[in-house]
């Protein structure tokens, strides 16, 4: 039994398809061979070398939403079990690799104008062009709806706005080209806007330091009268990706939570004390069955939710069931696997101190627990 991929083995496998399988097996051998040695370096230079995106680009992270000439593109399920993998290996890239998929390019290709698409994709899928999502303000969090920034229609430049506001805790947000801006167009509607970031009207005001994910650029940036393109949607099918980007956050989580269990099971098997391996005390062994039981419910509550995205049904409580449940089992497996470590757990010689800061992450962005157990409530008490 392969331990990363759990007690059902690695079920996912089997419902990839030959080219998605190859795909996967790609992104695993990049994530071991030139994302786990680097993983400590990127979080020390608070950020990914300059290179990562064609890097990226080169493995198909990056085209991995976009449709080929026949239409196809990777499943969900590939998806996820790409961001997983990542996860177990730099949590932040994997979580700068699902959003910029979910939230970015999925936008794109559903609701850009054909103009739009000609003009951004080809870039964007080589790694050309950067990409980020910006909906949080300083004043609008959980309460996306309060979103103050303004889009104002330029008379003379039909599907142009000038963007006013401000926008925080946004990722690649210091390094990106282009930046969709969530920004309000009257009292009542929001829409969401193509913003490229080399103009005067775009201005970094902070870049934000985290516990957790330190090598993703995370800022907080200001708009005055930012030129940007209309991609012409509502509020609720800018947000609609947030499906997609939770299953991505939860993979994140899977993967961050599978690997502090790996680390777990193979340090209690190495320490020994009272003349005993750590993995034959029982209150260990405990620990290691409720992490063993976490990650599988997590996996089938992650692969069920990627399942009925691709069968294009609706993810909404799948996704935040799976975002929830699968982000509060990387909190805890972190939490055991410092535990089991002892005191070195705690030094950064240990990877599982890592884990742990970034598996915090995953209860907040793309809504936080709260928001999740709202909105699964809300589908039984309508
Ligand atoms: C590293 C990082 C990267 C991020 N990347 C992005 C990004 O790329 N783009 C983007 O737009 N945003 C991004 N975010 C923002 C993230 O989505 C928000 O932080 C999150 O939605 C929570 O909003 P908030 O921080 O304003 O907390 P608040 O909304 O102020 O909430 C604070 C706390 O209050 C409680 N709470 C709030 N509302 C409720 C409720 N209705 N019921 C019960 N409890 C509630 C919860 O405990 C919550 O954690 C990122 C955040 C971080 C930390």
């Amino acid at each position: 039994m392969n331990r990363l991929n759990g007690y059902s083995g690695n079920s996912i496998y089997h419902n990839l398809n030959p080219e998605e399988t190859t795909f996967i097996e790609r992104v695993q051998e990049f994530a071991e061979c030139e994302v786990l040695p680097n993983t400590r370096e990127w979080e020390e230079n608070k950020s990914f070398p300059d290179n990562i995106w064609t890097k990226l680009a080169e493995i198909g992270l990056l085209n991995m939403s976009i449709p080929d000439s026949n239409g196809e593109h990777v499943s969900c399920k590939a998806y996820v079990e790409a961001c997983r993998i990542l996860a177990q290996n730099d949590p932040a890239l994997a979580m700068n690799v699902a959003a910029i998929n979910a939230l970015c390019i999925t936008h794109i290709i559903h609701l850009a104008t054909p103009e739009q698409k000609d003009k951004y994709l080809d870039a964007i899928s080589k790694g050309k062009i950067k990409l980020a999502w910006a909906l949080t303000e300083p004043d609008a969090g959980s309460d996306a709806r309060r979103v103050s920034t303004r889009a104002t229609f330029i008379e003379d430049k039909p599907g142009y706005v000038h963007l006013n506001g401000e926008k925080m805790f946004i990722t690649n947000g210091g390094k990106a080209d282009l930046i969709i801006v969530i920004a309000r167009v009257n009292d009542k509607e929001l829409s969401a806007f193509l913003m490229e970031t080399n103009q005067p009207g775009f201005e970094i005001v902070e870049r934000i330091h985290t516990i957790g994910v330190q090598a993703s650029n995370t800022v907080r940036f200001k708009l005055t009268n930012a030129l940007a393109w209309h991609t012409p949607c509502t509020f609720e099918q800018a947000i609609s990706f947030l499906g997609k980007g939770r299953l991505g956050i939860a993979a994140m989580a899977l993967g961050i939570a599978e690997k502090a269990f790996q680390l777990t099971v193979e340090y209690s098997k190495s320490r020994e004390q009272f003349n005993r391996k750590l993995c034959d005390m029982q209150s260990v062994q405990n620990m290691i069955a409720d992490s063993a039981v976490d990650l599988e419910s997590a996996r089938l509550l992650l692969y069920k939710g990627a399942e009925l995205y691709d069968k294009k049904e609706d993810v909404t409580m799948a996704a935040a069931m799976a975002k929830l449940y699968a982000s509060e089992t990387a909190n805890r497996c972190t939490n055991r696997a410092i535990q089991v470590h002892g005191g070195r757990g705690m030094t950064f010689k240990h990877l599982v101190e890592k884990l742990w800061r970034d598996a915090k992450l995953t209860e907040i962005g793309e809504g936080c627990s709260e928001i999740q157990r709202l909105i699964i409530s809300k589908q039984f008490c309508k």
